[in-house]
């Protein structure tokens, strides 16, 4: 037992995972668990950038201001505050790893994004920003004096006297379990976009963070918040992939399959408006005209800026048949960020010491209702390095207080329906998809929470990677749903049509915690 024994123990290989890793190694010794390779994650996929107010025009204040526009109400302004004023030294240390931003004339160059007042995104290698950032830090741990266990899934964590001291995990390719002990358990495990019947999330993110920490006692947040990017590829054979928000920041449009421009008729900023409002626009434009997408046109703007600004999504394109510089671009929402997950406070402390959350797993309040684009590699990067400062401060880590303005409660009991779907990953991303996805309804919410309850009844033994993740779907599945129920309100980037108006008396979280009192 004691061989197996790391002061951090991280779940995940995200920046989130890696970012700590690298600072936690300089206090302590440190494992890193990862369910497949070590590249395997949400964050290589990252186009656009990472938030940073380091522009002329731009401060932390500017900064903050557009980030609690975009969280609709529900932004803490100490996590905001925190977020944008701490940006520019996290920054510091990836350049510090080397990951190698663009610059021009030795300046690291911004560019301007939906709902940011000024340009102040940084990206590496144009439009792969994420991919130079999971090669670089993975080289760093790669380098370091860390230990990552590559295709091992965490399973459990393991609590005593209401500690967290370590983790089950499965290794997946012989798979034998054992426990790992720790003084700190970091989560690091991404989102749930693979929820979503359409996604631009990887296959490892379903969610496992979440599941765990809620089976621990942690409290869970804002779940019913979740992000649908409007502009994915769609094109038939092709998986879903993403078209960053900077495409419309450079001036791209968007056309329904009839050719009509249709954002001015939605929203004042057009095609900049805020990534909820596009996409339900969107979508009554798909189904006003019975098609299955609509367009991003980007032909009128210089090819030259197209292949040198996105030269990753251009050449995506045109390996699948697409010149982007010359035809339009088939396109249609897809989940893309998860903003609640396992409550953390601003040093990323859950409710149960000694385990911590971080990146898209947690839910730190900076996002609120909806996420500026941008800002959550940021956020990965920020709360990371706090969460390593806490641990140099304090041996026996304390815990995120309860808190006072939503009480945590239990999930709601339901009656097993007699006849339902079978329980298969593609069923239940579908439900989600059409019953939980960007438009929703009372009725359709109802009809998902019983069903995915019925399931939840009757789910089998977990004993390999695929049956485990099927379990973290169902109850993550189940924790969206019921959120989505209770918020009887329209806000950021939930939806629903019999609750259409935002409503002041919705101005407060939902969390859930297993055994929280009735
Ligand atoms: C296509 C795309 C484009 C994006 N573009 C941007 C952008 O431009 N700017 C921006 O700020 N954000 C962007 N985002 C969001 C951002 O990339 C993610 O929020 C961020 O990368 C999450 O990082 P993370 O470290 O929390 O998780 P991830 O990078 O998703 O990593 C999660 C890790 O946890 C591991 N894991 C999960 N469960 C387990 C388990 N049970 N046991 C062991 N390991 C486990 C996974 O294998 C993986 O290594 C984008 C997201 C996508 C999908």
């Amino acid at each position: 037992m004691k061989t197996n024994y790391y002061d951090y123990i991280i779940v995940g290989s995200g920046i989130a995972g890696l970012y700590i890793a690298l600072l936690a190694i300089e206090r302590g010794s440190v494992l890193v668990l990862t369910k497949g390779s070590i590249d395997d994650c949400n964050t290589k996929y990252a186009q656009g950038g990472i938030a940073v107010a380091m522009g002329k025009d731009d401060s932390p204040e500017l900064h903050f201001k557009d980030t609690m526009a975009a969280g609709a109400g529900l932004s803490d302004a100490e996590a905001v505050c925190i977020l944008t004023e701490e940006a520019a030294d996290c920054m510091a240390d990836l350049i510090k790893f080397g990951v190698p931003f663009d610059t021009l004339n030795g300046e690291i160059t911004l560019t301007r994004e939906a709902a940011h007042s000024v340009s102040r995104v940084m990206h590496a290698g144009g439009d792969a920003t994420g991919e130079h950032i999971e090669v670089t830090l993975s080289r760093e741990v790669r380098a370091a004096p860390i230990k990552v266990l590559e295709n091992c899934l965490a399973t459990e964590i393991l609590v005593q006297k209401g500690k967290v001291v370590g983790v089950k995990a499965l290794d997946c390719q012989t798979g034998s379990v054992d426990d790992y002990v720790c003084n700190s358990l970091i989560l690091a495990t991404g989102g749930a976009g693979r929820l979503f019947k359409y996604t631009t999330n990887s296959d490892v993110v379903t969610g496992d963070g979440i599941a765990l920490a809620f089976e621990a006692g942690a409290e869970i947040s804002d779940m019913e918040f979740f992000q649908f990017h409007p502009t994915v590829l769609r094109l038939p054979g092709v998986a879903p992939f993403l078209i960053s928000e900077a495409v419309r920041g450079e001036g791209g449009i968007l056309k329904n399959v009839e050719g009509h421009r249709f954002m001015p008729d939605y929203a004042a900023k057009a095609e900049l408006a805020t990534r909820d409002i596009v996409a339900r626009s969107t979508v009554r434009e798909m189904k006003k005209t019975h098609s299955d997408r609509v367009f991003l046109d980007v032909t009128h703007l210089p090819s030259r800026l197209i292949t040198t600004r996105f030269p990753h999504i251009y050449r995506f394109c045109r390996n699948h048949g697409l010149d982007i510089t010359k035809g339009l671009i088939p396109v249609a929402p897809a989940a893309h960020y998860l903003m609640g997950g396992v409550k953390v406070n601003s040093w990323g402390e859950t409710n149960i010491p000694g385990l911590f959350a971080a990146g898209e797993t947690a839910c730190t309040g900076v996002h609120g209702a909806n996420r500026l684009a941008s800002n959550s590699l940021l956020e990965s990067v920020v709360f990371s390095k706090r969460i390593v400062e806490r641990t140099k401060t304090s041996a026996s880590p304390e815990s995120c207080q309860p808190s006072a303005v939503s009480r945590p409660c239990c999930l709601p009991e339901r009656e097993a329906l007699p006849k339902v779907p079978s329980l298969t990953v593609p069923n239940l991303q579908s439900l989600m998809w059409d019953k939980v996805g960007i438009i929703r309804s009372g009725k359709s919410l109802e009809e998902a929470a019983g069903i995915v309850a019925t399931w939840e009844s009757c789910l089998p033994q977990p004993g390999d990677r695929p049956s485990y993740e099927l379990n973290n779907l169902v109850l993550c599945a189940r924790l969206v749903t019921e959120a989505a129920l209770l918020r009887e309100e329209s806000r950021g980037a939930h939806f629903r049509t019999d609750f259409p108006q935002t409503s002041p008396e919705w101005q407060k979280h939902i969390v859930f915690r297993k055994n929280a009192v009735k």
